[in-house]
């Protein structure tokens, strides 16, 4: 189904979730823009300024940690002011009604999990907390002092724990999360670009096992046209909220 008759395509989604027995959300960056967190297309935002492939790799990391350390207080200082927006807010409803199994997130800002989400896979890590790149110790960020780059008692710089370009997918989340994906039903695809690998292969495990995909982005994608079966158009905020609430009315009928 391609872009048509809005109301008709939400109740439609809305009937799928309720009549599937395993459904997940995959979200992205574009879940959290309103939320004040830039995704990586948005102008005039943090990646203007840190071109990802510059300052978001393993290697840049490795070569000069103080440049890099440059990107992360930027992000860390925009992280911490944003609040849970909407369409965090109508992932955790779906979740509370046990019609949302797993939200599978690429983000790193947590904003899931403050908004009370049950089940949540960090494909891509949690900037919450940070590990020594010498000895594995781990710290909570807010534990940690002013001085940057923040250093172990070792005396070595130490890492946030998100996935840099050029760095495995941490193997528990890649496992479940692909897991999952084989075996469930229904799968909401919100505000990615589905550009990174191997998140981007989840939409496609999920519709090879006979799942219904539904997206939701401010534009078509590399899924809408191939994966996707009921694209919305349009921000998240809104559309999720619309779909949850259309949940919501199916079960208080039934
Ligand atoms: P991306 O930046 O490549 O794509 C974002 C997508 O969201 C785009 O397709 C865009 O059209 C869409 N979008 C923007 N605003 C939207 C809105 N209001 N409603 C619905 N859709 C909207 O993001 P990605 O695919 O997640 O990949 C980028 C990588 O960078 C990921 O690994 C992600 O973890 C990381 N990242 C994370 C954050 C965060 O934690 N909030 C922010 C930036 C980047």
């Amino acid at each position: 189904m391609g872009l048509g008759n809005v109301e008709i395509m939400s109740t439609t989604a809305a009937e799928i979730i309720c009549q599937s027995k395993l459904s997940l959300a995959l979200t992205g960056a574009g879940i959290s823009v309103e939320s004040g967190i830039p995704d990586f297309r948005s102008r005039g935002g943090l990646w203007e300024r840190f071109d990802p492939m510059e300052y978001g790799t393993i290697s840049a990391f490795q070569a000069n940690p103080e440049k890099v350390w440059t990107m992360f207080q930027e992000m860390e200082k925009i992280i911490r002011r944003a609040r849970p927006n909407p369409a965090h807010k109508a992932l955790g409803r779906l979740q509370h009604m046990g019609l949302l199994h797993t939200i599978i997130t690429q983000n790193i800002d947590n904003l899931h999990q403050e908004e009370g989400a049950t089940s949540v896979i960090e494909y891509h890590g949690n900037s919450k907390t940070l590990s020594c790149i010498s000895c594995d110790r781990q710290y909570r960020l807010e534990k940690l002092g002013e001085e940057i780059p923040p250093r172990c008692t070792c005396g070595q710089i130490l890492k946030p724990d998100v996935v840099l370009f050029g760095e495995a997918i941490p193997p528990r989340a890649l496992r479940e999360s692909h897991e999952l994906a084989s075996s469930c039903e229904a799968l909401l695809v919100i505000g990615t670009s589905a550009q990174v690998a191997p998140a981007n292969t989840i939409p496609l495990i999920a519709k090879k096992a006979g799942a219904s995909i539904i997206e939701i982005n401010v534009e078509p994608t590399l899924l809408t046209s191939s994966v996707t079966d009921i694209f919305f158009q349009g921000r998240a905020g809104e559309l999720v909220t619309k779909l949850a609430d259309e949940v919501e009315g199916i079960m208080n009928q039934s």
